[in-house]
């Protein structure tokens, strides 16, 4: 079976989307220490890539994944979208697996 470009690029973007979060988990993420704060305490901070818009920036948790709520509510309404995408489209994923799998 023959797949077209439409389908591929929407297969692509929707894992690159869902597999994202794993990925960067696989990485380890850079640790800036920063200067001290006015009470002493030291600041830590890391450098993090915002998995919406890929810009990096330096957050106070190592759990941060966006730099921002805008990028926090977009990322979420995309991996829901690509959920709802595997789900419509279960047939064609599966004839793509199979594809794959027999090259
Ligand atoms: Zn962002």
């Amino acid at each position: 079976m023959d797949f077209d470009a439409d389908f591929l690029s929407e297969y692509y973007k929707a894992v690159d989307i869902l597999t994202r979060e794993r990925l960067d988990r696989l990485k380890k993420r850079q640790k800036v220490d920063s200067t001290s704060n006015r009470a002493g305490e030291r600041l830590v901070s890391y450098k993090v890539v915002c998995h919406y818009c890929q810009e990096e920036f330096s957050a106070k948790s190592n759990a941060a994944k966006t730099c921002s709520d805008r990028c926090k509510k977009r990322l979420s309404l995309e991996r829901k979208e690509a959920k709802r995408w595997f789900e419509g489209n279960k047939e064609p994923i599966q004839e793509f697996n199979e594809t794959v799998n027999k090259l």
